[in-house]
Order: C-alpha cells, then structure tokens, then sequence
C-alpha cells in the first residue's frame, strides 16, 4: 500500500506508526533523517531544500501528517495562516527578502504548494516551498 493512502486525518497510534514508517517528511520531523533546519515550533519545522530549485529554496512542513492541501480542513485553518504569514520573514532572513522600496519593488519570493500527480506533488506531506534569490532560476 502507498503512503499516499494515508490520508485520515486523526492520531491514532496506528496511523503514526504507518506514517512514521514510511513517510520521508515524518521521519525528518522525528529527527529520524537529518535535515538543515532553519526554524520549528510547535506546528511547524522548516529546512532547505535537498534539491534546491533557487538559491534560497526552503521547505515548510506541519509537524502533523496531512497528505496534502485537499486532505486539510478546518481543524487546519490557523496552521495554514502561520504558514503563509511566516514565509515574508524566512525569505528575509534567507536571501529571498522583498523589498518595495522608493526605486519599486526588489527581491521576492515564491510561495508554492504542489498537490497530487497534476500537481506535481511527489512527497506526499503536505509542504510549502519557499523558493527566491536573485534570478535566474528555475522554479
Ligand atoms: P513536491 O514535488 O512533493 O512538491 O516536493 C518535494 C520536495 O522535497 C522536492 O523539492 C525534493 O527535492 C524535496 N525532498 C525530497 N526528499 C527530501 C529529503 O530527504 N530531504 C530534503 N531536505 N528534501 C527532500
Ligand atoms: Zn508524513
């Protein structure tokens, strides 16, 4: 069975076990596969991107296991608003910072969240990329 299946959204002990067994993002928030973490919380971590598409290109993961975007619900609704609110300061502090300033804007980011096969979504964690950086780049 695909991890992908893996889509209820509870905390039965169970359902951890599959996730944490076989989900590449959960096993990173257990620290069971190292990652270069730049911030976490109590919802949230944050790390670079193993394959970076930008110069800053930054991975934002729930702590939870939510397959993806579709999977989410309201239960959901604050951690996705930490999400998007938290990207401006993480893309300051890592080179993707934007700027509108008298001369117009600089700099800037790109928020993006893939979901399912024509999406493009290939780990199926839900995560944000957090893509900038002086161009040219290919994301
Ligand atoms: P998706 O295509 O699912 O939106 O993006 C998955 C992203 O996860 C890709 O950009 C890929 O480079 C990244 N990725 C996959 N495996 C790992 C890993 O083990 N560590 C890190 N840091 N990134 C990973
Ligand atoms: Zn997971």
């Amino acid at each position: 069975m695909g991890y992908w299946r893996w889509n209820k959204q509870s905390n039965d002990a169970e359902y951890r076990r599959e996730t944490l067994d076989n989900c590449i993002f959960c096993k990173i928030v257990a620290g069971a596969i190292p990652s270069k973490k730049v911030f976490e919380d109590e919802d949230l971590i944050v790390f670079h991107d193993i394959n970076p598409a930008a110069p800053m290109h930054l991975l934002m993961v729930p702590r939870e296991h939510i397959a993806t975007l579709a999977d989410s619900d309201n239960r959901h609704q604050a951690l996705l608003g930490k999400m998007l609110l938290i990207a401006p300061k993480l893309a300051k502090e890592h080179g993707g910072g934007y700027q509108n300033g008298a001369d117009g804007p600089t700099g800037g980011f790109k928020t993006l969240i893939n979901t399912g096969p024509d999406g493009g979504q290939e780990v199926y964690h839900l995560h944000l990329h957090l893509m900038g950086g002086p161009r040219p780049w290919r994301g």
